[in-house]
């Protein structure tokens, strides 16, 4: 009696194990065909300035409308893109289409918009990735100084020596280096001193709890005067209420991106806060 148990609860857990890879199998061939079916758009988060009346740059912000499930956010879908390599491909679309969209803008009038976009450490370790920017950028007329790239420190993981070679190409051609989720990362500092970056995010993790939690408050002071010594620009992210802002104000923080001046938005609803 209790060897046929001991077979059912086998053939129990063959059947969810194949039931698991079947709905694995299922997501590869809708994050696959997402693609063809033109089901990935992009959503566009303002950065403003301290006093929250002129858009400087938007982050580009990936989504996907699922035929059944409606709209899904990036942190539910991107690591399967890169776990079945899908990331390239995607990767290449999200910087198409923003230097294709951000033409459209400026062809109607917003000539100094700037769209900052999210790159994926494979994505930027691929050999094509600068030669595809190049082009990219001189098929839709739109000029370095207006784009920025946001990394995090797993770019440089492998390879620093590599990774500085590349981020001095991009920047000759006047693309700007941010560095995302600032101080989450294991080794973030010493990022900082190797690499040539140009912009730090500030994750939303320190905006977080501002100005109240000691933690934050210390850390996002220190980061600031940091930044001021070393000539670079801040973006905090995340700022959702006016305390939180007047801190980072009064550590004269640059840039400022959060639900306290707008959601990410659909690019209807972002041409018609810009236009
Ligand atoms: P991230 O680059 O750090 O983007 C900021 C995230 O914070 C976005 O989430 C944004 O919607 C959210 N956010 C903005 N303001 C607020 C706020 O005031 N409060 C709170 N609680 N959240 C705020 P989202 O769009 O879900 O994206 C999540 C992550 O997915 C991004 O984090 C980024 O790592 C990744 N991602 C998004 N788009 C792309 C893309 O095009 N390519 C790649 N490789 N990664 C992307
Ligand atoms: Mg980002
Ligand atoms: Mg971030
Ligand atoms: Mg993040």
């Amino acid at each position: 009696h209790s060897k046929n148990t001991g077979k059912n609860q086998v053939r129990f857990y063959d059947e969810e194990l194949e039931q698991s890879e079947r709905r694995r199998h299922q997501l590869e061939d809708e994050l696959s065909q997402a693609i063809t079916n033109e089901e990935f758009l992009l959503y566009y988060q303002p950065q403003v300035d301290a006093e929250g009346t002129t858009i400087l740059k938007a982050e580009v912000l990936l989504r996907w409308q699922h035929p059944r499930h409606g709209i899904v956010n990036p942190d539910e879908f991107i690591p399967h893109l890169e776990e079945y390599g899908l990331i390239i491909p995607v990767g290449k679309w999200i910087l198409e289409e923003s230097c294709r969209q951000l033409k459209v803008w400026h062809n109607a009038g917003k000539h100094e918009l700037c769209l900052s976009i999210n790159v994926s450490a494979n994505q930027f370790k691929h050999p094509d990735f600068i030669e595809f920017i190049e082009i990219c950028l001189i098929k839709h007329q739109i000029s370095g100084e207006q784009i920025e790239l946001e990394l995090t420190e797993g770019v440089a993981i492998h390879d620093i020596p590599s990774t500085i070679k590349k981020m001095d190409r991009l920047q000759e051609l006047g693309i700007r280096i941010a560095l995302d989720d600032f101080g989450t990362g294991y080794s973030s500092l010493s990022y900082l001193k190797h690499l040539p970056i140009n912009t730090l995010k500030i994750d939303q993790s320190f905006v977080q709890g501002l100005p109240h939690d000691g933690y934050d408050a210390a850390i996002v002071e220190t980061t600031m005067v940091m930044a001021h010594h070393l000539g670079l620009t801040v973006v905090a992210e995340g700022v959702e209420n006016r305390v939180q802002l007047a801190f980072l104000k009064k550590q004269q923080c640059h840039l400022y991106q959060g639900f306290l001046f707008s959601q990410p938005l659909n690019v209807d609803r972002f041409s018609e806060l810009i236009l």
